[in-house]
């Protein structure tokens, strides 16, 4: 419905309890409610942003933050032999939340093609 909160806005209000596992004044990021891996963390960024999809030319650095932290909380989480990062983006994307967020899966080797 227009103008409801998502989840994760919810989430980010503290409106409901998520583990958070890193927060900054962009972002958010916190174990994903129902884990693929061992380690299943979203990244989210603190601004409402649908989608990848709805990303301008101004969020040019978030977007770059939002990766980089990715990375640092991999790095941080001890997932030394790698991780996958994954940004479903749309209904065809598989994306069920209408906040963007990057999935970080790590801890167990992982399979391609993605279903
Ligand atoms: P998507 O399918 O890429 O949109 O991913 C949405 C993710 O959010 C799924 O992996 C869900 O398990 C996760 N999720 C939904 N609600 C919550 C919640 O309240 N806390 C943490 N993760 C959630």
């Amino acid at each position: 419905m227009a103008g409801e909160k998502s989840i994760f806005k919810k989430i980010i209000d503290r409106e409901i309890p998520a583990e958070i596992v890193y927060e900054d004044e962009l972002c958010l990021a916190f174990k994903d409610v129902n884990p693929q891996a061992p380690i299943h963390v979203l990244v989210i960024p603190k601004q409402e942003i649908q989608s990848m999809a709805h990303l301008e030319k101004e969020d040019q650095e978030l977007a770059g933050h939002l990766v980089l932290t990715v990375g640092k909380i991999a790095e941080m989480l001890g997932l030394d032999n790698g991780y996958r990062m994954i940004v479903n983006t749309g209904t065809e994307g598989g994306q069920t939340v209408d906040h963007l967020h990057l999935h970080l899966l790590g801890g167990r080797s992982m399979q391609w093609p993605p279903g």
